[in-house]
């Protein structure tokens, strides 16, 4: 398959990035992820729009304009565009000549960006949902940014995954803020929750769009802290992300959420949201 390296497209074997990159030597540089259906890509916009946030708060200069981003992206989209598609893209601040934490101002960013075949989600997932487990949240103080460095997230995705669930709900002082890659939202008494943007999550664009839903179907939601009770206690858990959507969460620490089945607003949100991406798909 073919990827975009500083400016070209080549083979991705034949893509190099040298050992002085702060990315990897530092883990300095953030990265988006955003699906494409039937060549088009997701909700374009307020990924690029994040990208410029995540660059601006760590002081990376932004490589390209909007519609350049756009040229560059549906360029890899589209020698595949039948099929569904993941693309990724990530910038570094750029190489050094040696290593140092502290960066000189007028450094060239690396950037770099892939496209990959995803699959439809599994509808076994809509059926019976997932299983999660909470954790102590252990990462950094700015979670909104979208950072590379991902330590943290990796790790405790691997617990999760050892522990048998599909991802793991992040606690911290005493609120549940959001997945290890994924936004959490909570039904209760038919009233849909999700923990408003901070610096202790990542403003998801999944997250968006479910609001975004909600609102245009006139399903009453609110932005607002959950708290590990109401977390426990809650009729429904969801989690989103652009790749895996909406996931209902039916087994929390090994104890059933609400009846143990994914409940009956995950079912409205998720035939809404099918539609939605039907629409893009369509063009
Ligand atoms: N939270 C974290 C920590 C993530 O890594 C992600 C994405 O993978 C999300 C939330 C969901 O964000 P989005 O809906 O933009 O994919």
């Amino acid at each position: 398959p073919t990827v975009f390296l500083n400016g070209e497209f080549l083979p991705h074997d034949q893509a190099r990035v040298s050992v002085m990159d702060r990315g990897f030597l530092f883990g300095d540089g953030v990265y988006e992820v955003i699906p494409a259906y039937g060549g088009h890509l997701f909700r374009l916009q307020p990924h690029l729009q994040r990208l410029d946030n995540s660059l601006q708060a760590v002081r990376i200069p932004n490589p390209y304009t909007e519609p350049q981003w756009q040229g560059i992206l549906e360029e890899l989209v589209g020698e595949n565009a039948g099929t569904d598609q993941s693309v990724y893209l990530q910038v570094t601040r750029g190489v050094m000549e040696r290593r140092d934490h502290a960066f000189p101002a007028d450094l060239k960013p690396t950037v770099f960006a892939m496209s990959n075949p995803i699959p439809e989600p599994d509808p076994a997932l809509a059926e019976h949902g997932i299983t999660a487990i909470s954790l102590d949240d252990i990462r950094w103080q700015s979670c909104h940014i979208k950072a590379i460095t991902l330590l943290p997230n990796v790790l405790l995705r691997q617990q999760a995954v050892e522990a048998g669930a599909a991802e793991a709900i992040l606690l911290r002082d005493g609120e549940a803020t959001e997945g290890a890659a994924s936004n959490l939202f909570i039904v209760r008494d038919g009233l849909l929750i999700t923990p408003p943007k901070g610096p202790l999550l990542l403003p998801g664009i999944t997250r968006d769009l479910v609001i975004e839903l909600a609102a245009r179907h006139g399903i009453p939601y609110r932005e607002g802290a959950i708290s590990e009770a109401e977390l426990r206690g809650a009729d429904e858990v969801w989690l989103t992300s652009s790749t895996k959507e909406i996931m209902p969460v039916t087994t929390l620490d090994g104890v059933p959420v609400g009846d143990g089945r994914p409940g009956p607003l995950y079912r409205q949100m998720h035939g809404i949201y099918r539609e939605y991406k039907q629409a893009v798909r369509e063009g």
